[in-house]
């Protein structure tokens, strides 16, 4: 189990039992982020025969939903619950025959359960006929249907689908909140590498990308691996006020490549294979890299112009000593 998923399921517990659980929800947050485990825990609760109005109110813990005895939880664990449909990427599309299924599905009442569920993973791979179709059917809510959707970057779905929907981003903890957790806990996520859940910054996918960031990106990996660019990097940074942000959103960029979660960073002059073999060698420095500016970012709101400028040249020259020290 993915420790952080807790706070989500007792706030699911307590939706339950308010019966204010939304119809249509989307789960949002990068690869490993836990929208597979929540959202197959969620459905399972949803059809576990435990789950009614008169004790609902005595769970006292999310651990003791679902029961996994009942015949509902027994179908669910084996795939074959009548009241559940879950809708997988198989080809490269999720076509609107997927999506049809999913309406005629919530014609019919619940057979077994009270509740019917619909999972829908990868949704941002939907084609527009299927988002279209989906979109009708998130319309006409039925009573006791559920509807969940999975996506990496919720920014792909259609706006229309998004406005009915309740909104949950994933956060996986990062850097040492999520090593006190692998302290803590000795589970498989404790073999996760703690590089892999850098990129939940969600504020580092929503910003449009445009040629000023790309040129600015390019500048700061030729700074990083051929050492040099310097002074043009120092004036792209004073010259824009965002460049701060993607300084930390590029080092992180690296971070996922190397991680292989970003399938490639495009830099003139790099193949893929040469960029993934230099940051597979490098990503201890990456890391420092990463945590000379978040350092930087947390003193820089407190300084004066001044000041400020020293410590972009000193957070520039720091990152260079680390690229440039030679290994033991
Ligand atoms: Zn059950």
């Amino acid at each position: 189990m993915k420790p952080w998923l807790a706070q989500n399921k007792t706030h699911f517990v307590e939706l339950l039992k308010q019966q204010s659980l939304p119809h249509a929800m989307i789960l949002s947050g990068v690869n490993g982020a836990g929208k597979k485990e929540l959202a197959t825990w969620l459905s399972n609760t949803l059809l576990c025969q435990s789950l009614n109005t008169e004790n609902i109110n005595n769970i006292q813990n999310f651990q003791e939903l679902p029961c996994k005895q009942c015949k509902s939880c027994n179908l669910y664990h084996q795939h074959t619950h009548p009241d559940h449909i879950n809708i997988e990427l198989t080809t490269a599309s999720i076509g609107v025959d997927q999506i049809r299924k999913v309406s005629r599905f919530f014609e019919k009442t619940a057979q077994l359960a009270t509740n019917q569920v619909v999972v829908i993973e990868s949704a941002e791979s939907m084609t527009e006929s299927a988002a279209n179709a989906l979109l009708k059917t998130l319309e006409e809510p039925t009573n006791n249907s559920f509807i969940i959707l999975l996506v990496n970057d919720e920014q792909r779905l259609l706006p229309t689908i998004i406005s009915r929907c309740r909104h949950i981003q994933l956060k996986p903890p990062t850097g040492n909140d999520l090593l006190s957790y692998l302290d803590k806990d000795n589970d498989e996520s404790a073999n996760q590498d703690p590089f892999l859940n850098l990129s939940h910054l969600s504020e580092l996918n929503d910003e449009h990308i445009n040629q000023q960031y790309i040129n600015f990106t390019e500048c700061f990996i030729r700074f990083l691996i051929e050492k040099n660019q310097r002074m043009q990097l120092s004036s792209a940074i004073q010259q824009n006020e965002n460049s701060i942000n993607w300084l930390e959103r590029t080092t992180i960029n690296l971070m996922r490549a190397e991680a292989k979660w970003l399938r490639s960073i495009k830099v003139d002059g790099f193949s893929d294979d040469k960029l993934l073999a230099y940051l597979q060698q490098n990503k201890e420095k990456l890391w420092q890299v990463y945590l000379l500016i978040k350092r930087y970012n947390k003193q820089r709101l407190t300084l004066v112009q001044l000041n400020n400028e020293y410590s972009l040249e000193k957070l520039l020259v720091d990152m260079w000593v680390i690229m440039n020290a030679v290994e033991d």
